[in-house]
């Protein structure tokens, strides 16, 4: 079992995206130790799938770089990843927490030669790329992962290929018999910032997502637009992967519906016109029309707005497409509704159709843990009555990327506070 000393002048971040490593750094530069822990392999979240930031168009790993820096130069911050908050006990100022992690097979006299994964044969779902391709059993999750240390799936493990990545390993990195374990920790305060999931596209049935394959969501189209997505970052058709000549993007999939989710997600508006914008650098032939209710573009990023609408082979067309569906000859989609302006019913064929869907706060839930505040759709609220536990960026609101780092920064500063109190 792990040791890892804290006391309650510690503090506890759950998720290590852009806010958690935020929070995480803000409060270990003010001099606090921090534990952080993250489920996935590697730390930076959501963004690290994302090709390029809205709106300078810059890659998300610039300053995800930066962050990993502050936190490899600063001893007072320990992270975890595979590992997730198994129980919680205790009130402001001190909390026992029980940490599960998972097994990783693989140690940290990893050196990624990629040899174990030379050998493996078998494959599986690459779920990077939200499955678009596939990737050996014996992985490294994707190529700027932090830590950057290859994986293995337990399918592999017990079969021959987990023994022929043993017998590849000339590091003695690969342990088969690594075993799920806990660790303990007492902490005064706790961030909770565990981001959001897409919302699940198959369930907004009528657009046909999971039945037709040239109907994607936009965090899948952020993955095709990337160098090192399952592409290369050709934007292509998924059914034939022909090039795509007209391609819709379908607003509000899913969200401000009480069906579905009630609320906006404030930012795939901004998405699909970054979006437009990949795919007119890739494929400056493609022609995009953008299907909205209404344009929410984030306060100053208005700009933004109006510099897509200057793309003549960009069109807005006000609609709520109520329908899509697939000519089975050619992959092609149909996509009807009304527009909104004119009233005219709407008929319009496409190559492919990206879902604009919205973003699920991961809810706090966890076992014997004190109760969280959280709105009706379960965004953390940070309620005075209920302190110790905070929430930072996406868990509170669905947001960009420069508003999540703003809000953990005052998680942090709320956790800290909280341990001066008591
Ligand atoms: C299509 C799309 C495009 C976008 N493009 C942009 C853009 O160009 N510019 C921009 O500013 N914003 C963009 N955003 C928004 C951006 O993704 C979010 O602002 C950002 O991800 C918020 O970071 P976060 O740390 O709050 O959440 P996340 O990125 O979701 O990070 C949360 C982390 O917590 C981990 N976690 C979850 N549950 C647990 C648990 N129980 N235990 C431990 N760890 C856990 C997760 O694995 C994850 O690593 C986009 C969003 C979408 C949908
Ligand atoms: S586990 Fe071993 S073989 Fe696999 S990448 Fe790491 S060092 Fe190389
Ligand atoms: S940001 Fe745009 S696409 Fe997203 S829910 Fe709001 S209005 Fe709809």
């Amino acid at each position: 079992m792990a040791e890892v000393q804290t006391t309650n002048q510690s503090i506890l971040v759950v998720g290590g995206g852009m806010s958690g490593i935020t929070s995480a750094l803000e409060a270990a530069e003010a001099g606090y130790d921090v534990v952080l822990v993250e489920k996935n392999p590697y730390l930076g979240g959501r963004v690290t799938q994302l090709y390029q930031y809205f709106p300078k168009l810059c890659p998300p790993n610039c300053g995800l770089e930066i962050n990993f820096r502050r936190m490899r130069q600063n001893p007072k911050v320990r992270f975890f990843t595979m590992a997730e908050v198994a129980n919680i006990s205790g009130s402001e100022g001190n909390y026992d927490v029980s940490i599960k992690l998972l097994p990783r097979y693989v140690n940290d006299k990893c050196t990624c030669c990629g040899k174990c994964s030379d050998v493996c044969e078998a494959e599986i779902d690459n779920p990077f790329n939200f499955g678009m391709d596939k990737i050996k059993g014996a992985y490294l999750p994707h190529e700027f992962a932090f830590p950057m240390r290859y994986v293995m799936d337990p399918s592999i493990v017990e079969t021959e290929d987990g023994k022929k990545c043993l017998e590849a390993c000339e590091y003695d990195a690969v342990e088969l018999d690594m075993a799920e374990t806990t660790f303990d920790l007492n902490v005064g305060a706790i961030v909770w910032a565990a981001g959001w999931d897409p919302y699940e596209a198959e369930k907004i049935d009528y657009y046909g997502f999971g039945e037709y394959k040239n109907v994607i969501t936009n965090m899948m189209m952020e993955r095709m637009a990337s160098p090192n997505g399952p592409t290369g970052g050709k934007i292509l058709r998924p059914s034939d992967g022909k090039e795509v000549k007209n391609i819709a993007f379908v607003q509000c999939a899913g969200s401000r519906d009480e069906n579905h989710l009630p609320y906006c997600s404030g930012v795939c508006c901004l998405a699909s016109m970054k979006q437009a914008i990949y795919v007119r650098e890739a494929h400056p032939d493609c022609a995009i029309s953008i299907f909205f209710i209404d344009i929410r573009a984030l306060d100053r990023l208005e700009d933004f707005y109006t510099k897509v609408q200057e793309d003549e082979k960009i069109e807005f067309i006000k609609s709520k497409i109520a329908n899509i569906s697939e000519d089975e000859a050619t992959g092609s989609l149909l996509l009807e509704g009304e527009n909104t302006r004119t009233g005219e019913q709407l008929r319009m064929t496409f190559d492919m159709a990206v879902l604009a869907t919205g973003m699920v706060p991961n809810k706090f839930d966890i076992d014997g843990a004190p109760e969280v505040a959280a709105d009706e759709y379960g965004f953390v609220v940070n309620d005075p009555e209920k302190a110790g536990i905070y929430g930072a960026g996406c868990v509170r609101r669905p947001t960009d990327v420069a508003s999540s780092v703003q809000d953990a920064t005052s998680s942090a500063l709320k956790a800290i506070q909280s341990i001066a109190r008591r």
